[in-house]
């Protein structure tokens, strides 16, 4: 097993993205059992003993000396080279200089790279359990000139920027932000967690449609025969709670249309993917299984309502790009990412994709919303948003440019993927493509 520390890379049987032609689901969320460490600062890292080398220290790419036609670049501190081409298999060494070898680096569009052996070079970082040199997870490198290094401050981002734990993402200050929270008590709400028997049990929204949510005939349904709109008792109450918690706490907000969410795929009343029984399963195998997922709106504004629609262009002339190409202009941020964000405060919440547009905004909104109060601690330290900027596989990056998709924890989870069999190495610390605020 190779991976840099103890995170669980769970597949589980009812987890991963959703979406016609997601054919990778393998790494669609993290199920980690331990908190995220923060992503600690230093860009100064331990001195190298020969500059440049693979495995020295190093803040920017330029630091990093090229090895023949393998470019150098800088990892999170650790100066390695790029691969010639793609890994012909994980750990392959035709791809790298001799005292190198070929893996892909988890939730990084740097490409294949040659993790240095160990054995062959001087390591500033940490030598992982195949005898690659790796950051730990403290170093870090310079975001403005290093191809895979982590802001540490919102003035490395750029104009119209901040950094969120690592991440630049684009500030939110139009689309009236809330001021400072709580808000308003909300007595009332429905029971967030399931308790006793029955939970796991596939249930329906009762009534379908109220002030909170809109359980309406989606995908082929009618009103009289919604058959893919079955789902576990408990993501029926977690969602339930947190569309209720979002009605009554932003009723006086003036961002967006205000009013239900829509809510699309479930499963199918025996547990199946929505479709099965008209024999077109809509969702990758794997996803969209025995209630727990579903899929929902994103709170829109300048929009007749809630539904599910694309809020962003995504057309590429007549073909359609099934994302988001620009960055969404009908979402309304700040209820989504309260939303959002109240789903988060379940400890059964696995993880919530959206799309690669979306998140960035949804990231910062969240923090924002974290640092006014509005939402709690438990919810602001249990963030695990899932998006793709580049398509990475992981079954985010398409298809999620009109809904958002949660995905709820199992009981019982499937041992980790090893590198091994993923041909990716990760960066201590780094959740690959699961971004979090704290
Ligand atoms: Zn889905």
């Amino acid at each position: 097993m190779k991976t840099l520390r103890v995170v669980m890379v769970v597949v589980l049987a009812a987890a991963a993205a959703c979406g016609p032609d997601a054919s990778n689901n393998e790494g669609g969320g993290d199920d980690s059992p331990v908190p995220d460490a923060p992503v600690s600062v230093q860009v100064d890292a331990p001195p190298a003993t020969t500059a440049g080398e693979p495995g020295s220290a190093c803040a920017c790419d330029a630091d990093c000396a090229d090895e023949g036609g393998n470019d150098g670049v800088c990892i999170s501190g650790v100066c390695m080279t790029k691969a010639t081409g793609a890994c012909a298999s994980a750990g392959s060494t035709t791809e790298c200089p001799s005292g190198s070898r070929c893996w892909s680096l988890d939730g990084s569009d740097v490409g294949p790279l040659c993790w240095p052996d160990c054995s062959a070079h001087t390591c500033a970082g940490m030598c992982d359990s195949d005898g690659s040199c790796v950051p730990t997870q403290q170093s870090n490198c310079e975001v403005t000139c290093g191809s895979a290094c982590a802001c540490t401050g919102d003035a490395q981002c750029g104009m119209g920027n901040r950094c969120v734990q690592g991440e630049c993402v684009p500030e939110m200050t139009t689309g009236g932000a809330p001021g400072m929270g709580p808000g308003p008590a909300c007595p009332g709400l429905p029971a967030r967690d399931c308790t006793g028997t029955g939970c796991g049990s596939l249930v329906t929204f009762n009534p379908r449609t109220n002030t909170a949510w809109d359980d309406y005939a989606i995908n082929g349904e009618t009103a009289a025969n919604q058959y893919r709109s079955y789902l576990r008792k408990d993501l029926q109450m977690l969602v339930s709670y947190a569309t209720s918690v979002t009605a009554c706490k932003t009723a006086t907000w003036m961002t967006g249309n205000g009013g239900a969410l829509g809510l699309g795929d479930m499963s199918e009343a025996y547990g199946a993917i929505p479709g099965t029984s008209v024999g077109s399963p809509g969702h990758p195998a794997g996803t969209h299984v025995n209630g727990y997922d579903i899929d929902l709106a994103y709170y829109q504004t300048g929009t007749a309502n809630n539904r599910l629609r694309a809020i962003c262009s995504h057309m590429n002339g007549t073909q359609d790009a099934y994302h988001c190409l620009a960055n969404p202009d009908k979402l309304d941020v700040w209820r989504t990412a309260l939303f959002l964000g109240t789903v988060f405060e379940s400890p059964r919440t696995r993880v919530i994709g959206v799309d690669g547009k979306a998140g960035p905004m949804i990231l910062s909104a969240l923090d924002t919303l974290c640092d006014n109060g509005w939402l709690s601690t438990a919810a602001c330290g249990n963030v695990a948003l899932a998006y793709e900027t580049t398509n990475m596989g992981q079954g985010w990056y398409l298809h999620h440019h009109h809904h958002a998709h949660i995905s709820l924890k199992s009981a019982s989870a499937l041992p980790p993927a090893s590198p091994l069999q993923t041909g990716k190495k990760r960066v201590p610390g780094r959740d690959p493509g699961i971004h979090r605020v704290r």
